[in-house]
């Protein structure tokens, strides 16, 4: 029997997990299979409990279960423990449950792929959710010259920075700070565009050569890319990449083996919607 996997959201059928991994899987000629699981609200325990019990070795957890999956798990990562979430777990040899967070790592790594280094760089963060607060430790981690971390809301941009203030130089605030600075890179991480709306960025705050990230991922530019684009900026990227680069470090996790991501980004951006 091949090793099973699955990730579990609300909702699930959009979920791109599925192909991603087992596109690891041919490519890595390893044995298993992955399935996507959709789990009504206030069954996240009974049905992980329920998974492990027959025999899964790990799992993806998307919204809105990373809270949940958090304290589900038995043992915690350092990253998960930073991030205060988990989307990935993984049963050990003596049945134990880990909680893990590879957003981070995959972010990072999505950045390295695209030759966008943060060191010493001015860094604008836009958001204060679970996608910003997991990716704020890894990005410190690389030592930016500075961080903002700005929100439509700003008490949650200053709480999350509080949270993060021993890890580098961040600072929280509302958007009227963005024309504070003029930055390097800048990073959407709001879900605004879901509801038709787009981080306010004024013209004025990108550096010469500026690069930005959307979290964001569609076949065609995201609002917000498109909004930057009209500033001139030369250098965007969609959230694609990191979607796949959180899936290889949790198949890494689980497996062992680091699959190449670049023909599965490929194959991501190639399929129709
Ligand atoms: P959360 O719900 O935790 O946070 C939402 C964030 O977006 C908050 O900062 C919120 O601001 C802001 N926001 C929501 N609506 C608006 C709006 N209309 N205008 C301005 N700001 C708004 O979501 P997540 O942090 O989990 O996810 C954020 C995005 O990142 C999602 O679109 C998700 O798809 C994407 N993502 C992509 C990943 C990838 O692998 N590519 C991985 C994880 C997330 P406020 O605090 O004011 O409400």
């Amino acid at each position: 029997m091949p090793d099973r996997y699955g990730v579990f959201g609300n909702p699930i059928s959009h979920s791109k997990s599925p192909e991603i991994h087992r596109a690891f899987a041919k490519q890595t000629k390893q044995d298993l299979t992955y399935q996507a699981f959709h789990v009504e609200s206030g069954c996240f325990a009974s049905t992980a409990r329920q998974f492990f019990r027959d025999g899964g070795c790990g799992l993806n957890i998307t919204v809105p279960f990373k809270e949940e999956a958090f304290a589900f798990a038995d043992e915690l990562s350092q990253r998960a423990q930073i991030a205060g979430a988990v989307n990935t777990l993984r049963r050990g040899a003596d049945g134990r449950v880990l909680g893990d967070n590879t957003d981070g790592a995959g972010f990072i790594g999505d950045l390295r792929r695209l030759a966008w280094p943060i060191n010493n760089k001015k860094v604008l963060l836009i958001g204060a959710g679970g996608a910003a607060r997991g990716v704020l430790g890894a990005l410190l981690k690389e030592q930016p010259q500075l961080l903002l971390l700005a929100n439509r809301t700003a008490k949650r941009a200053h709480l999350l920075a509080e949270d993060f203030v021993s890890e580098g130089r961040v600072v929280g605030g509302g958007y009227e700070r963005m024309q504070e600075y003029r930055f390097d890179i800048i990073i959407n991480a709001t879900s605004a565009s879901l509801f038709g709306e787009i981080p306010p960025v004024p013209p004025t705050c990108f550096a010469s050569g500026c690069a930005v990230y959307d979290m964001v991922y569609a076949n065609e530019l995201t609002p917000f890319l498109a909004l930057v684009k009209g500033f001139e900026v030369k250098r965007l990227a969609d959230g694609i990449g990191m979607l796949v680069g959180q899936a290889a470090e949790s198949f890494y996790l689980w497996r062992g083996v680091r699959p190449n991501v670049n023909p599965v980004i490929q194959q991501l951006k190639q399929a129709t919607p």
